[in-house]
């Protein structure tokens, strides 16, 4: 379904995100303000504020930020759509239809988004329509609705078959999302082919890439992604996140699997807190986001040298995000299985034992590490301390630090401060914490003039344009939000990040988010912006002089005209 964006901002304006958040979470007034414990992260002090003003929530222990459409994605696993769709039903507003495509958004973001969205409606229709497509995914013993569920689909045979959806086919927008490859030659043709296609959904939940699978087990490479672009990086995105993440909350732990079609098949027989990479090692990143949502991950891989080394890598990759509260664990399946095989096999049950049982991190480092040395000598014993200590080093939770140093130093009898002597590890268990500015103090002028209208749209004038350029980000960020009223109507705070969203990335809307909830109800907005407005006007003219002025000044006097002899005779009283 393709939605024009201004109902997004039209819904945002006649819902209110209190009785959206309150019919899901008990919020409890405080000042101008609501308050809850986090729905996000795990908490006893409420951390997490709705603003009725704002219309939107933050939490100041996690971070999570948005509207009543990010709302429901978030809490609900819904993709942007089905938000959108039940927050429209709720109050009775009808979904705009699909409506033919005119592609007139200058945006290149929102044009990425839009032909990622065409070629996967394209893709699923595919799948419908192909006996041995439908056969492999029964083979794998997936029904039809789990296909739906993640909107599965199928990239048919042949070099050209995006020509069907996208009228213009040798358009670099296509090249741009990973959906056409341009050769040397300048030929294009369809990157995936004969190919089962996995949606790859961003946090927001928007269809950004897609990764295919062969059907033809002797065909390489057994997965493929869409490359990098704009929208989707891989070391990023985990694939079945948006799915999961409700049953993640409620399981409190996470699965990490291989591949997209563990994640399917773990959830088709019921085990729904599982996501997997995208072909690339667990990042730090993966695991930042993944601790957003519960503090126990278990990471999964298959029984073969691949799956141990992977392990090893995603150890490695996670370690310097650990806290006392993370519980990191390892899961080996016994060898020849991957975990789709294994519940076909056994049982969902059988696999959930597997995962309480996994092996935790402290151990399954030791394990590795003593595989081949039994450290029965001293060169043997060194060398362990040499091993360990890279992976001490990455340890930023003290408690855990100090009891498997503790644990590590009985193995080899020794003392702990003679471990550290050897090492020469600090004393300093703690580190300092580091001393972040917050975002509020590196605020510049035009960034808080520019929030201040996100809370008061009414105040924005459309000639506010004129004293800002596309050079820095807030100066985009100033130009978005007057374009707003040009669209006219009344918009509230909402809708106006609602329309930003569409210009920038997901970072810089999160942190726009951040900044605003610092902000207090009570501040004297109309003045505030006033303030700033005239500091802004006054610093525009003085450069517009400035630059007139150098301009003069490189004429002749006879060659000046009227106007910027007025200008000069008059420059010492502006
Ligand atoms: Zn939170």
């Amino acid at each position: 379904m393709a939605l024009p964006d201004s109902f997004a901002q039209e819904l945002l304006n006649r819902i209110d995100v209190v009785d959206i958040i309150d019919k899901r979470v008990q919020l409890k007034k405080r000042g101008s303000n609501f308050i809850a414990c986090c729905p996000f992260h795990e908490e006893k002090t409420p951390s997490f504020t709705v603003s009725p003003s704002k219309q939107f929530y933050h939490c100041f222990g996690c971070s999570a930020s948005g509207d009543a459409i990010q709302f429901l994605i978030e809490y609900e696993g819904l993709t942007f759509i089905d938000s959108i769709t039940e927050l429209a039903n709720s109050i009775g507003l009808k979904v705009p239809s699909e409506a033919p495509q005119k592609i007139e958004k200058t945006n290149e973001i929102a044009r990425l988004e839009e032909a990622i969205k065409i070629a996967s409606i394209f893709y699923q229709k595919q799948l419908r329509k192909s006996e041995k497509a439908i056969n492999y995914l029964k083979s794998r013993g997936l029904t039809g609705d789990i296909a739906k569920e993640f909107k599965i689909g199928f990239a048919p045979e042949g070099w050209q078959n995006l020509k069907i959806p996208f009228k213009k086919y040798e358009d670099e927008i296509l090249v741009k999302a990973g959906l056409v490859v341009k050769n040397d030659k300048g030929k294009y043709y369809d990157r995936f082919r004969d190919r089962i296609m996995f949606p790859i959904y961003s946090d927001k939940g928007k269809i950004i890439g897609f990764g295919g699978r062969v059907i033809n087990p002797e065909e390489t490479p057994k997965y493929y992604n869409s490359p990098e672009t704009p929208l989707f990086q891989k070391s990023h995105e985990l694939y079945g996140l948006l799915a999961s993440r409700k049953s993640i909350r409620e399981k409190k732990y996470v699965l990490v699997v291989e591949g997209y079609m563990d994640v399917v098949g773990l959830f088709q027989k019921g085990i729904k807190n599982v996501v997997a990479t995208l072909g690339t090692a667990t990042t730090g990143f993966h695991i930042k986001k993944l601790l957003r949502y519960t503090e126990e991950i278990i990471f999964c891989f298959d029984g073969d040298d691949a799956g141990r080394s992977a392990s090893w890598r995603a150890m490695n990759n996670a370690l310097i995000s650990v806290t006392d509260a993370t519980q990191l664990k390892f899961l080996f399946l016994p060898d020849g299985h991957d975990p789709d095989s294994f519940v076909k096999k056994y049982s969902s049950k059988d696999f959930e034992m597997l995962a309480k049982n996994a092996t935790p991190l402290t151990e399954y480092i030791i394990k590795k590490l003593t595989q081949n040395n039994d450290l029965v000598n001293s060169e043997k014993k060194v060398k362990f301390l040499n091993d360990i200590n890279p992976i001490f080093k990455q340890i930023n939770a003290s408690k855990l630090l100090l009891l498997f140093k503790k644990r590590i130093a009985e193995m080899i009898n020794l003392e702990m401060n003679e471990i550290d002597q050897i090492l020469e590890i600090k004393k300093t268990y703690i580190k300092k914490s580091s001393t972040k500015v917050p975002n509020r103090l590196l605020m510049t002028s035009i960034r808080k003039f520019c929030l201040l209208l996100i809370l008061r749209p009414d105040l924005i004038k459309q000639e506010d344009s004129k004293y800002f350029t596309s050079d820095t980000t807030d100066g985009k960020l100033a130009l978005a939000i007057t374009e707003i009223t040009n669209k006219g109507g009344q918009n509230n705070s909402a809708a106006v990040i609602n329309f930003l969203a569409s210009r920038f990335d997901a970072d810089f809307i999160n942190q726009v988010h951040t900044q605003l909830a610092t902000f207090d109800d009570s501040m004297e907005m109309k003045e505030e912006i006033n303030a700033l407005r005239a500091s802004i006007v006054k610093r525009y003219s003085s450069s517009t002089n400035k630059s007139k002025l150098i301009e003069a000044t490189k004429k002749s006097l006879i060659s000046l005209s009227e106007e910027e002899r007025d200008f000069l005779k008059n420059i010492g009283k502006l």
